[in-house]
């Protein structure tokens, strides 16, 4: 027994005062990853290094990925090759990033991401002179280019299941924290103290949550303990980086389970200011609920999936409350709608930093929206030949699954949509007709707060 203990402390490294660990080697027959699973370039890069002396392995999502029978979205690899040394063995290579830098290799039209081992950083000295700062007043860390052994890289990951490391060559992997269990048993779990690794960088709350949804995974009570309390910090990170992790989270197949976590975990404040009024009013929940929904299976049925779209719709009932507003002081529908759009983007530019590379879809996916009420004279043929129109008319669509929009409306674009020109023609709505017909609607709609209430309310169509 006492042998044992000792044994088992032998065998142990402490590196923090925080991190036990042990490394484990698991040989092929045990994870079944086969050589083949392994991006050719990816392969072909690692090998390379090894060559040329230097360790250097898949490391992360792709080796958790296989392990899982997912099908991984990037190869990267981990390597105590300086940036500098890996940039001299690969011609078609280059250094990025300043606060993380890596090298880049293309192989064909693929591009590897290889990094070097990363070591603790020098604890901050405050007041003395000369020091850099490695961290902000929160604990954020403000860079990361320290290098260090492969177990210290291993420590400096975010969980226990991103911190393997598979060896081509051996095919084994290289497990110093246990990671490779906590996937058999479907567990997340942060390297290290929660808190401290919260605090440098916050992005790694809304990491716990996607990984966890995207791999039906649970996260381990210690890891998702002070996620509440902390969520604040994230208004410290830099609006990019927030936006990058939000996409990844938005288009990780598993969208609506994400965004139910991150309410229930109070970490959507700020990242789509008011998304919390947003879920709790009836409609603008059941909109973006299906706008989810939808994004989800179309990445699940590998079609095309657009930010801008997606950003629309997020939106949407914020657009639709700023409009009604504005149409009180503006009788005008459109300048009523260009003014509601306004204010909304320039408050999403503030805070989570939509790129304005963003706002064209967005904004011609809401103008629009009007146009689709018109179902008579050349109107719907010019809006048919808009090169949006596809987008704006699934967004039509899905207001009137809502509830919305008048069902109605959408049922007779799609039966527009699918005729052929003498048809179309039929179709169209004597303009007497259309007005008779929207009357009605409204008298019907007189209570309900969708926007052809909010016109009738102010005269706003005459
Ligand atoms: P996916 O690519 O499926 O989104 P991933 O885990 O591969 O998931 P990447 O962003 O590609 O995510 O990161 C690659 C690896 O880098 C991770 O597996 C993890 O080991 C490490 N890593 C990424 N982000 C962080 C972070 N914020 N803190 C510590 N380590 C990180
Ligand atoms: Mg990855």
């Amino acid at each position: 027994m006492i042998r044992k203990f000792f044994r088992y402390f032998l065998e142990q490294k402490v590196l923090t005062a925080e991190t036990v660990t042990k490394l484990q080697l698991i040989p092929h027959k045990k994870h079944n990853i086969a050589r083949d699973q392994i991006n050719s370039c990816a392969l072909k890069i690692a090998t390379e290094l090894q060559q040329a002396g230097y360790s250097a392995f898949i490391v992360g999502g792709a080796v958790r990925d296989l392990l899982l029978d997912l099908k991984p979205k990037d190869f990267d690899i981990a390597t105590n090759a300086t940036p500098e040394e890996v940039r001299t063995i690969f011609r078609r290579s280059r250094i990025i990033g300043r606060r993380f830098q890596l090298v880049h290799v293309t192989c064909g039209s693929v591009i590897v991401e290889v990094s070097t081992f990363r070591g603790p950083l020098p604890s901050d000295t405050s007041g003395a002179e000369n020091t850099i700062k490695h961290t902000d007043p929160h604990g954020r860390l403000l860079h990361d280019n320290v290098f260090g052994s492969q177990e210290e890289d291993a420590i400096r990951r975010d969980f226990t299941i991103n911190a393997l490391f598979y060896d081509p060559t051996s095919e084994k992997i290289f497990d110093f924290l246990n990671g490779f269990n906590d996937i058999k048993e479907k567990k997340l779990r942060i390297i290290g103290s929660p808190e401290r690794r919260y605090r440098e960088d916050p992005v790694r709350m809304l990491r716990a949550v996607r990984l966890a949804a995207k791999l039906n995974m649970q996260l381990d009570p210690a890891t998702a303990a002070p996620i509440g309390d902390l969520a604040p910090l994230l208004q410290n990170v830099p609006p990019a980086r927030l936006f990058d992790e939000m996409l990844k989270l938005l288009f990780s197949g598993h969208a609506l389970a994400c965004v139910i976590d991150l309410r229930a975990r109070g970490l959507h404040h700020g990242l789509l200011p008011m998304l919390d009024m947003i879920l709790e009013q009836p409609l603008g929940e059941r909109f973006i609920t299906l706008a989810l929904k939808n994004t989800d299976q179309r990445i699940q049925q590998n079609k095309p999936v657009s930010p801008g779209f997606l950003f629309a719709s997020l939106l949407w009932h914020e657009i639709l409350t700023a409009w009604k507003r504005h149409l009180t002081t503006e009788k005008k529908l459109m300048p009523a709608l260009h003014m509601a759009i306004d204010e909304i983007l320039t408050i999403q530019h503030k805070k989570l930093a939509i790129p304005r590379r963003f706002d064209v879809v967005i904004k011609e996916i809401w103008t629009m929206q009007p146009r689709f009420e018109t179902r008579s004279g050349t109107k719907p043929f010019r809006l048919l030949t808009n090169p949006r129109f596809r987008a704006a008319y699934d967004f039509m669509l899905l207001r009137c699954e809502s509830g919305e929009l008048d069902k109605n409306i959408g049922e007779w674009w799609k039966a527009f949509v699918n005729a052929d020109a003498e048809k179309r023609k039929a179709m169209l709505v004597k303009n007497g007709e259309q007005i008779k017909r929207r009357k009605r609607r409204n008298r019907r709609k007189a209570t309900s707060t969708d926007l052809t209430s909010a016109r009738t309310m102010t005269g706003a169509e005459k």
